[in-house]
């Protein structure tokens, strides 16, 4: 069977971890978690990076240390992974679900503006499959609204927009090191920002609200959200080779798109100004329908072939349950995410495309 994921662990990260281990710093301090955020702060181009236990806390924690309660709405896509809404349900505010835009899959800014209320507190972009949002006209919004402005960047480590990384164009970006994205410390996240204030005030709520000055005094409600050595010991070794992930990922897409293209199959977008990363192959072909979608699936099982359908819009989860965005539903009635990992080769690429082009002209 072909995976849809499966992350490349090698020698450096047997090392890592096991220097971790035998370290006795297992926990959340050591040598790991600094090299880790150091460095991945460098990547970034932020000033701050924090290690997290994984995306969503880093989501939730993000949010509450801007501020974000009881009573507030947050402007979320309606096309994403559930994560990004359910952290804002975590800090008690409610996601409010607007359309994505055809031609790269992330938050329309259009829509963003009309969803403006006076509850609104904060836009939470998400750069879905590793194409970046409209960073530039997100921040205009922001700005001219007073909007915090926070980018789930779960799966867009190493993408550009307009020369900015992702993570580096909002009040913090949030990064997810889970198993199938671009690379992984088992569980884990990440938290980049510029505002030392802001970074404090991560770090403050992350470590149990503890107070600088007086041991075991906490004047709120704090969390541990702490991501330990060991998991640093192996995302940093996987960090060490984000650029190569980053490139065999591309050629894969390449690959992919020169084989199905000529099928009518449409592939991961590329706006202009955008210099996206391939977190997973997309294929989108318009009119399918999930139903035929969904078989199609199937049979490229049977045949030894993994894939994935598109998220389901966030608006037609029983718990969010809101009206429905076009675009967003269409999207994800049509949308394949295809075997996309560092060490696929490109024979299985063929034999993936000829098994989905067969499943394709089987149910249509
Ligand atoms: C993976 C993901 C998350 C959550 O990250 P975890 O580390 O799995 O908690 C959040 N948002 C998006 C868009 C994701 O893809």
């Amino acid at each position: 069977m072909i995976p849809v994921s499966n992350p490349l662990i090698s020698q450096t990260e047997l090392d890592y971890v096991s220097d971790a281990v035998r370290s006795g710093w297992v926990s959340s301090l050591g040598a790991y978690i600094d090299a880790f955020e150091t460095r991945f702060a460098a990547y970034c181009g932020t000033k701050y990076a924090l290690t997290v236990s994984n995306g969503t806390v880093g989501l939730h924690l993000a949010l509450v240390a801007l501020g974000v309660r009881s009573g507030d709405e947050v402007i979320v896509p309606d096309l994403t992974f559930v994560a990004t809404a359910n952290a804002v349900r975590m800090a008690q505010a409610e996601p409010v679900m607007v359309d994505v835009c055809r031609d790269t899959y992330c938050i329309d800014p259009e829509q963003v503006v009309r969803a403006i209320t006076s509850r609104t507190k904060a836009i939470l972009p998400v750069h879905l499959y590793g194409h970046p949002a409209d960073m530039t006209a997100l921040r205009e919004i922001a700005q001219a609204h007073k909007l915090h402005l926070i980018e789930d960047a779960a799966e867009a480590h190493g993408a550009f927009m307009h020369g900015n990384r992702t993570g580096a164009m909002g009040d913090c970006g949030v990064f997810s090191f889970y198993g199938n994205k671009i690379i992984t410390s088992g569980e884990g996240g990440m938290i980049t920002t510029d505002d030392p204030v802001l970074f404090q005030r991560l770090k403050y709520l992350r470590d149990h609200a503890m107070s600088k000055e007086i041991r075991y005094w906490h004047t709120e409600v704090g969390y541990n959200y702490r991501m330990t050595n060991i998991q640093a010991a192996l995302g940093l070794a996987q960090l060490e080779k984000i650029d190569q992930f980053i490139a065999r990922r591309a050629t894969l897409l390449e690959q992919y798109r020169t084989l199905l293209a000529p099928h009518g199959v449409e592939c991961n977008p590329a706006a202009l100004g955008a210099q996206p990363v391939n977190w997973m192959t997309c294929a989108v072909v318009e009119g399918l329908g999930r139903e035929q979608r969904d078989k199609v699936i199937a049979l490229m099982r049977e045949q030894g072939v993994d894939s994935r359908p598109f998220f389901f819009p966030v608006s037609s989860l029983p718990m969010y349950r809101g009206a429905s965005n076009p675009v967003s539903q269409l999207l994800s009635d049509n949308g394949f995410n295809l075997p996309t990992y560092v060490d696929l080769t490109s024979e299985q690429v063929s034999q993936i495309c000829t098994t989905f082009m067969q499943a394709l002209d089987s149910v249509r």
